[in-house]
């Protein structure tokens, strides 16, 4: 139900392992090794791992343009769509 046109992506040589991002991220999209992983199949490209993060390490990406977010007109034609879109991967 949530869909943006971001994602979060981690640069392993600046990420410190402090774990902020992991403790902070609503989707449980984080997991850590010796730095963070970002499970894309759960974030919702909300940002607010980046924000937090102490060296820049995760920082959002805008996906390509065939998976990128158009808003619908309504709510009920964005349900619809999404629902397509979820059937379809
Ligand atoms: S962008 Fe949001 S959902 Fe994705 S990893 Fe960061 S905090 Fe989690
Ligand atoms: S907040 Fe930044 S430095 Fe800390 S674990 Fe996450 S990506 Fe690495």
């Amino acid at each position: 139900m949530v869909n943006s046109s971001f994602f979060a992506r981690v640069s392993e040589g600046d990420c410190i392992g402090c774990d902020l991002c992991e403790e902070r991220c609503p989707m449980d999209a984080i997991s850590m090794d010796d730095v963070a992983r970002v499970n894309l199949d759960r974030c919702i490209g909300c940002g607010v791992c980046a924000v937090v993060c102490p060296t820049e390490a995760i920082k959002l990406f805008r996906k390509d343009k065939d998976r990128q977010f158009v808003p619908e007109k309504d709510l009920f034609t964005a349900t619809m769509a999404i629902h397509q879109q979820r059937r379809e991967t």
